[in-house]
């Protein structure tokens, strides 16, 4: 069987092949001094997303204004709208500082809800809430209104906490109707159709969530990511650096946590190596020229920039992989999630026979031994690239406040399923930073990225209990 000794030697490769692995190098690899670039540059969008002016990174304002203390109780339900599930929670913050309890449903979002019709989409999540509360807590019509944190995972302008104007959708979404609209009264709308006793609190990202959930148990947390079907990050500002809120006349050092929406990073591709595919799977989305990072880097585009290598190998290139097979399967846009990339990568590689099982199970097509060489290693490039680009985001928040050491809070099926992402998006911040070399491979690096609390739930309920303190004492 073919063999290889660490990255980039391989065993009994034909020469042609190597040519296009090299080829798919040249392609996905980012240097050192690239990821330096990409995070000056990041740095400047940052700062432009806060000014009037506005740049491509909305830099949303949340009116979440502080961190939990853990003295946060009360009992509150949290509904996550994600790019995946809907997840319905009831949280209790207990007593006892830092704790609480959870219980909770998921529910599938029907594909179809994600290109359908607005009302659809708020009646389905209407019937989702009304059927938890009638399993727990039995007859509606007899409940006082229970206050509800929604995590609504979108870029959205928000003037009140209560409120979020949708700036557009991502992550494969495309309802009509929503864009450019409050979606707080459509949801309160469908509510009350059904007479279920909710009250919005609060409407908040997930990322800010992931923020305030992780700054819970672990006050060196400064950042929450997502790095999921999406992917995104938020942090603490103080107002006086928001030039776009100057006109509010919030006292400087109010902090106002800002779900960055980086997910937009380099609309305008100034900086980002795109390679053709990253081109393709932005003109065939349905929202061309908007979240250009993202598109590089979530969970949602891992496995369709892997599916498009290998068309792309077999039609157009000298080589001809899986030639005289039928790629009939290989060809239907999105079939590949990044859970197909994940269980290449974790295929042990001794002769690759899982990658060569999942590619029959799953595509009908039987690769050979040195196309199973050139399989692997295009799952190791792509999900490399995207934990290097990661780390340019965290690198630029970091650099932009200034924070030498600190925990960063991340969550999302990439950053907890998917191999050796964490590991990579490590070493590269390493790089990017100019750490030196540890001295003690057991020591901690100055800014470390560690799972997150539940921020759609647990964070939600925060929000939604941080809010209600603050309209108790009357400040905004
Ligand atoms: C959305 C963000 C979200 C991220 C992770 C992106 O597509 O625009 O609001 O935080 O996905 O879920
Ligand atoms: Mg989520």
């Amino acid at each position: 069987p073919p063999s290889r000794k660490g990255t980039g030697s391989f065993i009994d490769v034909p020469k042609d092949l190597l040519k296009e692995i090299k080829h798919l190098e040249q392609l996905f690899t980012i240097d050192t001094a690239k990821l330096k670039e990409i995070t000056d540059h990041f740095v400047h969008e940052l700062e432009k997303g806060l000014s009037v002016e506005g740049g491509s990174i909305p830099m949303n304002p949340t009116w979440v204004m502080s961190y939990p203390t853990g003295y946060e109780t009360g009992t509150f339900l949290a509904l996550d709208m994600g790019g995946t599930n809907l997840r319905v929670c009831e949280i209790t913050l207990t007593d006892q500082k830092s704790e609480f309890d959870i219980i909770q449903s998921k529910y599938r979002m029907p594909e179809e809800l994600k290109t359908g019709d607005a009302d659809e989409l708020w009646e389905y999540i209407a019937d989702c809430l009304l059927q938890f509360i009638e399993t727990h807590h039995g007859d509606v019509t007899k409940l006082d209104k229970i206050p509800l944190g929604f995590t609504f995972s979108y870029p959205a302008t928000q003037n009140y906490i209560d409120e979020g104007i949708l700036q557009r959708w991502t992550k494969g979404f495309d309802i009509d109707g929503v864009e450019g609209h409050n979606v707080v009264p459509m949801f309160e709308a469908a509510l009350q159709r059904r007479g279920v006793p909710i009250k919005l609190t609060a409407l908040i990202n997930d990322t800010t969530g992931t923020l305030i959930a992780s700054a819970y148990t672990d006050t060196s947390m400064k950042i929450g990511c997502i790095f999921g079907t999406g992917c995104n990050a938020a942090y603490m500002e103080d107002c006086g650096s928001i030039p776009k809120l100057a006109h509010l006349n919030l006292p400087p050092e109010t902090p106002m946590a800002i779900n960055c929406e980086w997910g937009a990073f380099d609309n305008e591709h100034k900086v980002l190596p795109r390679t053709p595919y990253d081109e393709q799977i932005d003109n065939d989305s349905p929202r061309p020229g908007q979240q250009a990072f993202e598109k590089m880097i979530a969970g949602l585009y891992l496995g369709e920039i892997f599916r498009l290598v290998m068309v792309d190998l077999h039609d157009n290139r000298e080589i001809n992989i899986f030639a005289n097979q039928d790629i009939e399967k290989l060809r239907r846009p999105y079939t590949l999630d990044s859970s197909f990339l994940s269980s290449i990568e974790e295929d042990p590689y001794e002769n690759l026979s899982e990658t060569a099982d999942l590619f029959q199970n799953k595509l009908n097509i039987s690769p050979n031994g040195p196309e199973l060489e050139l399989i692997r290693r295009t799952a190791e490039l792509i999900g490399t690239r995207a934990a290097r680009l990661s780390a340019c985001g965290v690198a630029a928040i970091s650099r932009k406040k200034g924070f030498k050491e600190c925990h960063v809070g991340a969550d999302g099926s990439v950053f907890n399923k998917y191999p050796h992402f964490k590991e990579r998006g490590a070493a590269a911040l390493r790089e990017i930073l100019d750490w030196p070399e540890k001295t003690n491979p057991k020591e901690d690096d100055p800014i470390e990225i560690l799972a997150a609390e539940d921020g759609s739930g647990v964070g939600a309920a925060l929000i939604a209990a941080l809010t209600l303190q603050r309209v108790q004492s009357g400040n905004m």
